[in-house]
């Protein structure tokens, strides 16, 4: 194994106990001066009523949901700590939307009805997020933002202009080239930019562990660093093996988004494509650079390239930078990745070019083969939500609510996310010679425009 190699769920046998350990993220060096200790359990109990496999948004929302319902005897099980996967190592840009399609798709491929359902739901994903930060005064920095989408050429700046002018349900400005470069004189390739509401900005991991720290209050378990190996669906319970033992479940929910391997339960795991995200944070900024840029605290920035970057400030005066990774886990830690993030972060603000990055990660997001998240019911006793493509702060965080709310027997809206398992890869084997394909042309028409 490559001295750069991380976990890749793609190809791993299991999920590694602690596999976030190497994680060196900026979160995990900056805490929250409050950051709850959640004392998780030394012994796996051999019966539950409900297990929840997955500590991060969608597993505690699911148990925060479940256990505001009424139901007790909840335990939420990780291979690593509270947070383990993306919920504590994102970009911490709250948006409301998830997976790859927009409004626009969701009108074309299923009518405007379901597009304004789908517009609505998203929506609540982000006044459900801010409900459990002020009820529970959640201390995770979080704060309204705006989101500013850059055009990088002028197609872009016309499609963002024709987005502008039409009937939106969020508030939206356009901003011209020229008022785009006063306003971010240090940032290049600007043509034009939309700015757009609801939006916000949060520490990630303090979310996650505040979440965390609500559901532990309610009496839920946890179980940390006890990777599940395997899951058989009964008809009286759910078996579930464990590097630490066996559990019986009366019913679990799957929150493992992208980090399970693709063979803890096939059916589901397998019908998404863990794709490698990076981000990076650099040292910080002289007062001179943040001028010479222009960006505030509350500006949330992101490319309309087809591999996009995106990139924030950070109350410590640092600069969040991020953009894909390498496609599979094998080498993800080359630093050719590094200084790939790099020059794209000196070629968009050549103010940066002496600025070294003190802080690189990276994590997996789940990508279905038709691009929208699910939360749906798998068997009987057994439900599972992912697919959120790397736009899962707010989703993830109502999709754990919706998964509570169908486990209870309940039912959602007639949207495309509750209606379905995701499809299966056709060739599964070769998906990842299709993402790196998939990346040649995404770069070539990227700069072609
Ligand atoms: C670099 C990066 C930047 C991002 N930036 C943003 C952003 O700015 N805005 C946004 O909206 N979204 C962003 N995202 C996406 C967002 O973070 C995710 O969609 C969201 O965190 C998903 O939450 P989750 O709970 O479903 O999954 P995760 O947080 O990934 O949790 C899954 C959990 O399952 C556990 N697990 C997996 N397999 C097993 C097993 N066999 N046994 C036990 N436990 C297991 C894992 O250890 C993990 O803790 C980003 C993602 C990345 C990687």
């Amino acid at each position: 194994m490559s001295r750069y190699a991380i976990y890749d769920p793609l190809t791993a046998a299991t999920t590694p106990a602690g596999h976030d350990q190497a994680v060196a993220s900026y979160w995990r060096a900056h805490p929250r001066a409050h950051a709850p200790v959640i004392d998780a359990l030394a012994i796996l109990p051999s019966r539950v009523q409900t297990l929840i496999i997955g500590a991060g948004y969608t597993g505690l929302n699911a148990a925060i949901e479940l256990a505001t319902q009424g139901v007790g005897d909840i335990l939420v099980i990780d291979a690593g700590d509270i947070g383990a996967g993306c919920s504590s190592r994102n970009a911490g840009f709250v948006l409301p939307s998830s997976g790859r399609l927009s409004l626009a798709d969701y009108s074309k491929r299923f009518g405007e009805e379901v597009a304004a359902g789908v517009l609505h739901e998203f929506n609540c994903g982000v006044t459900h997020l801010e409900d459990l930060v002020k009820r529970y005064a959640i201390d995770c920095d979080y704060a309204p933002a705006n989101y500013l989408r850059i055009a990088h050429n002028a197609n872009e700046a016309a499609k963002l202009r024709q987005l502008a002018a039409a009937d939106s349900p969020w508030p939206r400005t356009f901003i011209k080239a020229a008022e785009l470069q006063h306003r971010l004189p240090g940032v290049r390739h600007g043509f034009a930019a939309l700015q757009q509401q609801p939006a916000a900005r949060v520490h990630p991991l303090a979310l996650v562990q505040g979440y965390a720290k609500v559901a532990k209050r309610m009496g839920v378990a946890f179980k940390t660093h006890c990777p599940v190996l395997n899951i058989q669906p009964g008809a009286q319970s759910v078996h579930v093996e464990t590097a630490q033992g066996a559990v019986s479940a009366q019913q679990v929910l799957l929150c493992t988004n992208a980090y399970a391997t693709r063979t803890l339960l096939p059916d589901v795991t397998s019908h998404q494509l863990p794709v490698l995200s990076n981000v990076a944070v650099t040292a910080p900024l002289s007062q001179w650079q943040i001028q010479q840029i222009g960006l505030g605290i509350n500006d949330l920035v992101m490319d309309t390239r087809r591999l996009k970057y995106y990139y924030r400030l950070l109350d410590d005066n640092r600069l969040l930078f991020g953009g894909r990774g390498a496609v599979s886990g094998q080498n993800a830690r080359h630093p050719r990745y590094a200084k790939q993030l790099h020059r794209a972060m000196c070629d968009t603000m050549p103010v940066l070019n002496d600025t070294q990055f003190a802080y690189q990660w990276s994590g997996w997001v789940s990508v279905p083969l038709d691009a929208f998240p699910r939360v749906y019911r798998h068997s009987p006793r057994v439900l599972a939500s992912l697919g959120y493509c790397g736009a899962g702060i707010s989703f993830a965080s109502l999709a754990g609510k919706r998964l509570a709310e169908l486990a209870q027997g309940q039912s959602l809206a007639d949207l495309p996310f509750y209606r379905s398992a995701p499809p299966s890869f056709p060739f599964a084997s070769m998906r990842r010679t299709g993402q790196r394909l998939y990346y040649q042309y995404a770069k070539l028409s990227d700069r072609l425009g």
